[in-house]
């Protein structure tokens, strides 16, 4: 979503037709290249370079933690884009399809999560590609679009933590009504009932937050709809959190067959924990949260 967010908004009429053909007819998943091993929170550091040469750019640098990385066949790569004298044009995006020469994949990662798509590393030694692969050179407000563009990311992501969430609520409250201590059913326990309350409350309030930002989305560009920064942060930062201590809540209502990978549980736990990670982490949000609050302060 990421990807398919700031090319939608941002891309030229071929780039979104082309990208919009590969998702709807060949199932493309669209992989989007920010994080380096020297910039992940910090993404203003980033060392990638698309430097515009006779019709062309060449994108030298390494990008890492890359979902769908190796599989996807759009990749929308956040580089520094430089003239052809090598000057700085600020932060944009580039589109580099896989098997472009110059382009490889590296280490795959060993996550503890989420292991149905790959996180990879991805290299780009003088990979060049046709200059209408260009998604944004904006200098001023280049980075600051493409992020807009991850706003979308950032609900989506939130909504795939809360299902994991609801998911294994849903589990535990089953669970209650079938196992029974000292006489009676889990359910009948008055501090457990608590906890599956707390956890309806906690499910209810991050699918609200996720609604909110979905719904107040704004046209930003192009006549696509983008969330809110703040409210996406709010949503991801709230929900990944809540989320995480909400499956570790249910896992607990199972007691040691909730620790044991004959149920889901365990894969759950492992699978939300990355959603106060990717697409940002909670901190990076809170930051953003917190420079709202007092920007005009
Ligand atoms: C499963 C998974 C999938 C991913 N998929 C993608 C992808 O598709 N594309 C992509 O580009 N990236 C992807 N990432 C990378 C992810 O976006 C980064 O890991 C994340 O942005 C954090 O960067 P980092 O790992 O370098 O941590 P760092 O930035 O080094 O942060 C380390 C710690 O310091 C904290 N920290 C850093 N700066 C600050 C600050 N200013 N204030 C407070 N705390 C701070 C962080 O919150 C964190 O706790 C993925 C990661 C995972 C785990």
């Amino acid at each position: 979503m990421g990807a398919l967010g700031a090319i939608m908004a941002y891309g030229t009429e071929a780039q979104q037709r082309e990208v919009a053909r590969r998702v709807l007819e060949e199932g493309d998943k669209p992989a989007i290249g920010m994080t380096e091993p020297n910039a992940g929170t910090d993404l203003g550091a980033l060392g990638t370079t698309a430097t515009e040469r006779e019709g062309a750019y060449v994108v030298n640098g390494t990008k890492h933690w890359i979902t769908g990385g190796g599989i996807s066949r759009t990749n929308l790569i956040f580089a520094r884009i430089q003239d052809k004298d090598g000057n700085d044009q600020g932060i944009g995006g580039i589109l580099v399809d896989k098997g472009t020469p110059g382009f490889t994949v590296g280490r795959v990662e060993a996550a503890m999560g989420l292991r149905g798509i790959p996180e990879a590393e991805l290299i780009f030694e003088d990979c060049e590609v046709p200059a209408a692969n260009l998604v944004l050179r904006d200098p001023k407000d280049g980075f600051k679009k493409l992020m807009n563009g991850y706003n979308a990311q950032r609900v989506g992501a939130s909504a795939v933590a809360l299902g994991i969430a609801q998911g294994a609520h849903d589990l535990a409250i089953d669970y209650m009504c079938e196992r029974e201590a000292f006489g009676k059913k889990l359910k009948d326990f008055q501090g457990l009932g608590w906890m599956a309350a707390q956890g309806e409350m906690r499910l209810d309030a991050a699918r609200l937050l996720i609604y909110r930002a979905a719904c107040n989305a704004r046209r930003l560009a192009n006549n696509v709809m983008l969330p809110e920064m703040r409210e996406a942060s709010i949503a991801k930062a709230f929900v990944g959190h809540e989320a995480f201590h909400s499956v570790s809540e249910s896992l607990q209502m199972f007691g040691a067959a909730g620790y044991s990978s004959d149920l889901p549980l365990e894969r759950m736990l492992r699978d939300v924990r990355m959603f106060q990670i990717g697409g940002g982490t909670s901190q990076a949000q809170l930051n953003m949260i917190a420079r709202g609050i007092f920007s005009n302060r």
